[in-house]
């Protein structure tokens, strides 16, 4: 079932088994983990770092940018987590995905470029 709505919780370490509908939040790791909104109970990762996902707490919800997109799952789900909520996007086509991965990248590839100077 695809949730519309997701909770989450700040722990310092990811727990082995995560329950579906949260999102586990590690400052100390500078990632989060929840299960694919979709329902099909994969793990999903979100590395919180400047070129992969933004955390956005307003002391009581969540949200994550940019959207998550589960293309490597099955199930393909495409959804932004927006102050708590599930907003659901549409599937991108082949063509999509891979020009997100080369603007994905490019960036990573001038962002780490830029860390270690001219
Ligand atoms: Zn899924």
């Amino acid at each position: 079932m695809k949730l519309t709505r997701i909770s989450h919780v700040f722990v310092e370490e990811i727990p082995a088994s995560i329950d579906p509908g949260v999102v586990y939040v590690s400052i100390e790791y500078g990632t989060a983990v929840h299960s694919c909104c979709c329902g099909c109970g994969n793990e999903v990762v979100t590395p919180l770092t400047p070129v992969d996902w933004r955390l956005i707490y307003d002391g009581e919800t969540i949200s994550l940018d940019p959207s998550v997109g589960n293309w490597s799952l099955e199930c393909r789900s495409h959804y932004w987590i927006r102050r708590g909520e599930v907003v659901w996007a549409r599937a991108w086509s082949e063509e999509e995905i891979e020009e997100n991965r080369a603007d994905d990248r490019a960036l990573k590839a001038r962002f780490f470029r830029s860390k270690r100077g001219p």
